[in-house]
């Protein structure tokens, strides 16, 4: 048995507007990962079987290693088809907004979900949800989003209207932000869940093998690149740097997603707790930053504090406007300044 920790009143309202609307559309941030397709992918089929005529709309392109996933034909990506997306978010009686504390993450679409006339709910699990949604389900001690849409669909008693296919998308993004159960996967009830996904029928390490062990050649020289030549190890700060510009990338034919989990990897070295990626962004000319820690430190306040951005205590990220060279100078201003945190960390 799970713990009820959607509130009862959130529920009943959920269910109102879920038994009264025909056309929902569900939104995720820019650059969707793993949890932002496998809970907007988890909820749409879910309602489809309820019969509702739902789309998912996301900023941009996510990664090639997702789209195996049922369902992520039909997803639809605002950058290439606006005017479509446009209508059907104008049109909603619903929009589900997940995996995201902000609009400002829905980048270009940020102002035609906050004008559409339809009423919206957050589900989310980052800190500091802004209010903009009538109904907002926020738990950031929750992992993954997924894992709150699996328990929003309990509590809505649509528990058997599981699908298999719906279970494979649940489960991927309750894995990909856990880098597959290994951080912020302490709570018991995950595993609970985990057995109900299995009880649909999934093939969690048939999942783990398509997202995990499914890059290209360029991909995986592209890792053995970036650690052997562009790792930067500050032992006394107990931090690591990565850097990748855009000449580096077109060397790698560079596709989005490639990069995913390269900031985690210095974090395996003995008594590195901070971890920072910079990538050159071509498509939106800026500095993508990504943040990670092991502990307490929190990395979430670096990236709002240096780089605009936010996230969670272990797992945060940003944007540069400037060039390489500035962004490194910032972070290392940024270790300058939490020096006295990382000293004697791990
Ligand atoms: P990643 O490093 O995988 O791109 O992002 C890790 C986490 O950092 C995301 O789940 C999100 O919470 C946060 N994050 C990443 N980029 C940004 C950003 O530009 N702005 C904000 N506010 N948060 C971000
Ligand atoms: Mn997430």
């Amino acid at each position: 048995m799970l713990t009820k920790i959607i509130a009862q009143a959130n529920v009943d309202h959920v269910e109102k507007w879920f038994d009264r609307a025909e056309k929902l559309v569900i939104v995720s941030h820019v650059s969707p990962d793993g949890d932002a397709i496998g809970s907007s992918l988890g909820l749409y089929h879910f309602l489809v079987s309820q019969e509702k005529t739902v789309h998912v709309i996301v900023p941009n392109a996510f990664p090639d290693f997702l789209r195996w996933m049922p369902g992520a034909k039909d997803i639809i990506q605002y950058n290439r088809y606006k005017d479509f997306a446009d209508k059907l978010i104008n049109e909603a009686d619903v929009i589900c907004v997940l995996d995201l504390n902000a609009l400002s993450r829905l980048d270009d679409m940020q102002e035609v979900v906050r004008t559409s006339p339809a009423r919206k709910m957050l589900v989310d699990h980052h800190l500091y949800p802004e209010d903009f949604a009538k109904i907002t389900i926020s738990h950031p001690n929750i992992s993954s989003t997924s894992e709150l849409v699996f328990r929003l669909i309990c509590r809505l008693g649509g528990f058997s209207d599981i699908s298999k296919e719906g279970a494979e998308c649940i489960y991927t993004g309750m894995m990909t932000d856990t880098g597959a159960f290994t951080y912020n996967s302490n709570n018991r009830e995950i595993y609970l869940i985990i057995s109900e996904l299995l009880s649909k029928g999934i093939d969690k390490d048939e999942i783990y093998r398509k997202v995990f062990n499914n890059c290209s050649e360029d991909r995986l020289r592209l890792k053995g690149y970036v650690l052997c030549e562009k790792m930067q190890i500050f032992p006394h700060l107990r931090s690591a740097l990565i850097t990748l510009d855009k000449s580096e990338q077109g060397k790698f034919n560079y596709m989005k997603g490639d990069t995913e989990g390269l900031v985690n990897i210095p974090l395996s070295i003995k008594d590195v707790c901070f971890s920072a990626f910079l990538r050159e962004d071509t498509e939106k000319n800026m500095i993508k930053v990504s943040l990670r820690s092991v502990g307490t430190f929190p990395c979430n306040k670096v990236a709002s504090e240096f780089f605009n951005g936010g996230g969670h205590l272990n797992a945060s990220g940003g944007e540069f406007y400037g060039t390489m060279e500035e962004a490194v100078d910032l972070f290392k201003q940024a270790l300058v300044k939490y020096e006295s945190l990382l000293i004697g960390k791990k």
